[in-house]
Formats: structure tokens, sequence, C-alpha cells
């Protein structure tokens, strides 16, 4: 599975499923959003998560698995697990590491077992990261994923589409491996590191209100074991989470369940098609609050919203809104999301042509 294949499935509802592995990182990076670190422990309960990917059948199962954390890989029996658990489904799986194993040009068996189960790789690299990994050796295990025969990525993340580090790391990417290793550019922002693909659109340049949530498509297993509709950082660690964000939990609920509820609700459906402010624009009696997100997170407070978004959303003309608002995402592909969401300049090097291109000799330069 190539990144651009995986960044294209984003905006399906229920397309992929994001599971916070753990809260634990041997890292201890001044950006990091999921405020990770090896002193907390918080991490869903694996015998829960084994049991809920396990009830993926053929017919009902996310397109994608993709794991995240803290750092997933301090957990690579569990990822070979869950990884073999959903492959027999059908389902295909990611994983995004901060690569700490990579240090002095390591590669542990256990979790070159773990990656070799995947079906795509992702390093994360930004500045803070390579004060703890160097390139060169984030760039040496790459390689080695490659020659094991697995799909990889980097994941960047820079202050702006001036900023001289991804300029540089952009460049030594390609001059190590050609287009063979796409891209996915972000830049820094208040979400976590799943949230990189899925930063919610603003308004249209004539300020229209209708900006549609891709982050509302992907459930997504919290570190306690809570699933929730969106992958905003801020709604991942929300305790309560917001009831129309809420999708259930791993200790209760099964896969099909959470579709469902993903799929029928229609302040779902329509904060996939339209955004929190559109529905608050048509809806409300009051003025919705200043900030995309925080006018979603209102709404369980807004009973004139949820009832307006009820009548009109919860029938078959919101399933078609949902599906219609879907294959219009689809239809533009993946560098036009990642246009929309990620790193406007760089947008394009989330398409790779690996097919075409030798892999250049050497190894990464390092820095
Ligand atoms: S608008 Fe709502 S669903 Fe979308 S990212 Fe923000 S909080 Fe999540």
């Amino acid at each position: 599975m190539d990144l651009a294949e995986l960044v294209g499935l984003r905006p399906v509802p229920c397309g992929g499923l994001l599971v916070a592995l753990t809260r634990r990182c041997p890292m201890s990076c001044a950006h990091c959003s999921t405020g990770s670190s090896l002193s907390v422990s918080e991490e869903p309960d694996p015998e829960h998560l084994l049991r809920f990917v396990g009830s993926f059948g053929a017919e009902d199962r996310p397109d994608v698995v993709m794991m995240t954390g803290g750092e997933p890989l301090l957990l690579p029996d569990l990822v070979t697990r869950l990884a073999g658990l959903a492959q027999t489904a059908g389902s295909r799986v990611a994983l995004l590491s901060g690569m700490f194993f990579a240090r002095d040009g390591r590669f542990p068996d256990r979790i070159m077992r773990a990656v070799t189960a995947l079906d795509h790789f992702s390093a994360s690299m930004d500045v803070h990261h390579e004060r703890e990994v160097p390139r060169g050796d984030v760039l040496r295990a790459l390689r080695a994923v490659l020659d094991a025969g697995i799909p990889v990525s980097v994941h960047l993340t820079g202050t702006g589409p001036d900023d001289p580090y991804l300029a540089d790391a952009v460049a030594d990417v390609r001059r190590t491996f050609g287009a063979r290793v796409p891209m996915l550019v972000n830049e820094v922002r208040p979400l976590g590191r799943a949230a990189g693909l899925v930063r919610a659109t603003p308004p249209g340049p004539d300020g229209s209100l209708v900006s549609p949530c891709t982050l509302a498509a992907w459930p997504v297993v919290a570190f306690d074991g809570t699933v929730a509709a969106c992958c905003n950082q801020w709604t991942v660690d929300r305790r309560p989470v917001p009831p129309h964000l809420r999708l259930g939990h791993i200790a209760d609920d099964d896969w099909p369940t959470v579709r469902e509820r993903s799929l029928g609700s229609p302040v779902l459906r329509m904060l996939r098609a339209v955004g929190p402010r559109r529905m608050h624009a048509r809806y409300a009696s009051s003025p919705a609050p200043a900030g995309y997100c925080r006018s979603c997170h209102a709404l369980g407070d807004r009973p004139d919203v949820l009832a307006g978004a009820a009548r009109e959303a919860g029938g078959r003309v919101g399933e078609l809104l949902d599906q219609l608002s879907t294959e219009q995402q689809l239809a533009a592909g993946p560098a036009a999301l990642v246009r929309r969401m990620g790193c406007a300049r760089y947008a394009h090097l989330v398409e790779s042509d690996a097919v075409h291109e030798p892999l250049p000799a050497g190894e990464g330069s390092g820095r």
C-alpha cells in the first residue's frame, strides 16, 4: 500500500481506523501534541484491542488500520498480532514511528518483525526528532525496510512552506531514495501526529461557511480505549468526549457497532459534508463560538442545531449528502487533499513513482 492510496482513503467515512497504541514514547520532543513520554503509561487494554480488531468481518472492516502513539513500536509484539488479525479480515495496516530504535544504526529483530508485518511504514521526521535520532540513521533504517519489501513514506513537519528545514530534509530524502519514498509534509499545528493528514479545512476564499471536516471520517481508538469520531487531539484527550463525537469504547463495542454509529449519525454526516460553522449558521438561534473545532464541541449544548441536523440528515438525504461529499474529495485526489490540509508547497510529494524509478545507490547523507 503506498502513501497516495493511504491519504486518498482519508475522506472515506470508516475507510480507516486510527489506533493510538500507547502514549509512551522514548523521545521528549518539545512540540509533542500528545504529551507523550516514557513516564506516562496510558494505553488501551491489549486484550480489548485484539477483540475489537478481531470483530472486523470480511464485508465490514476498515480498508486500513493506522497505528500511532506515542511510539507504537514500543509494543512490537502487539503490533504484529494486531496486523495479522486485521489482515485476516482484509484490512491493510500502516504504522507511524518516531524511529527511536534507529539510533546508531540499530534495527532490533522484534521491531523488524513488526515492521515487516505491515502494509506500509511511515517515519516521522522533524527538527526535534533529529536532535534525538540523526537523519542518517533514520534513512538507513528506511532503506532496510524497503529492502524487506515494505512500502515506506516520510512524514515531515516544519513551521511552514518557507521553513529551510523542510527544504533541506525533502532534498535529502529525494537524493537518497529518488521518488521511491513519498513524503507527507505538514506544518506544526495543535494536533496529534496521527492527525497529520487531516487538518480541518479552513473556510473558502469567499469566506464560505461550508467547510467539510475530513477529520470526522475515521474513528480513533484513544489511549484509554474510548472510540472518538475524530482525531483532533483536543477531542481525543477531552473527557468526557462530547456525546456527538463519542462512538463507544473498545471494552464494550465492536467494529460493526462503531461503524454503524459513525455512518448513521446525522451530526457526523453534516460535519463531514458541510462542517460545524455551516450547521450553526443554518440551525442555531444564537451565534456560534469562535473557532472551527470549538464551534463543533459546542454542538452538544445546542439542541436547536442537533434537532436541525437530525431533521435534515437523519434519513436517506443525509446518507447521500455524506456520500456526495466523500466522492468529491476522492475525485480531487490525494495531492489536492494535502494541498488543502497539509503544506501545499510540498503536496505533490505524496505521490510516488516507485514502480518506474530505480532506487539510487548509496545511503542517506545524514546530518
Ligand atoms: S470540527 Fe469537530 S469533528 Fe471536526 S476536527 Fe473539529 S472537533 Fe473534530
